[in-house]
């Protein structure tokens, strides 16, 4: 069965630095992917002539190269890079795409990650974006309540079965992505701009290794996923132990 999986991230190559691998295989797979971009990514730069309009160009053109490689639609929601907040308004955009594409899987940041490795502070722009995907996807995106505006658009209520967040700390699902690995260097690396290629393959291929050295596996990206039903009472009993 062909599943939609959508993407909530905040700039142009956060989906396939967190999630490539993943991405990659559902692709494969033929499922059929959207990677809704927060921002455009336009502070992605360190030349001080760079213009906005510039970056943002540039990236949108290398977003779409990458894109290309999942067979992925892109949408792009066009807010300030760099000082993304969890704000009402952009759960309401939020809500307004996973209503419209009506995903069985999300992936998005961990919100809830502040740190890295030992040598990395979380992109704040990371944690709004999945404080505001997670906020977005309850209660907001299941009752018809919430943002009446949007059912005058025709965008009804919808429940998201699934959902994948990473980096997690403390995962709950390892996947393997030793099959797919040079491709998602390859997809990273459409993003030229942002990751030349020896660097880019040297650290993400340490990344994958501490992701999967806990459970003896190769390259891996580390997940928190999260199974949503349309009761979360059920949900929560259906799992539960008896005493
Ligand atoms: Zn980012």
């Amino acid at each position: 069965m062909t599943r939609r999986v959508l993407t909530l991230f905040a700039h142009p190559d956060d989906a396939e630095t967190m999630a490539g691998g993943a991405l990659l295989k559902w692709a494969r797979d033929g499922h059929e992917i959207t990677l809704c971009l927060i921002t455009d990514g336009e502070k992605g730069t360190s030349d001080p002539h760079d213009t906005p309009e510039a970056v943002i160009a540039r990236r949108t053109a290398e977003q779409a190269h990458a894109a290309a490689r999942l067979g992925a639609e892109v949408i792009r929601l066009g807010y300030e890079d760099g000082v993304l907040q969890p704000t009402i308004e952009l759960r309401r955009d939020l809500v307004r795409v996973m209503r419209r594409v009506r995903p069985d899987i999300v992936v998005a940041n961990d919100p809830t990650v502040w740190f890295r490795h030992d040598d990395y502070i979380m992109h704040p722009d990371h944690r709004a974006a999945g404080q505001a995907a997670v906020e977005a996807l309850y209660p907001a995106v299941r009752k018809a309540g919430f943002f009446p505006e949007l059912l005058a658009e025709g965008l009804a209520p919808h429940v998201v079965p699934e959902v994948w967040l990473g980096p997690a700390e403390n995962p709950n699902l390892v996947l393997d992505i030793g099959d797919v690995f040079d491709d998602k260097i390859a997809l990273i690396c459409e993003h030229a701009s942002q990751f030349p290629p020896e660097p880019t393959r040297r650290a993400f291929t340490r990344i994958a290794r501490e992701a999967g050295e806990p459970l003896g596996i190769a390259l891996a990206e580390p997940f928190r996923r999260l199974r949503l039903g349309a009761s979360t009472i059920r949900c929560l009993a259906s799992s539960a132990q008896v005493l």
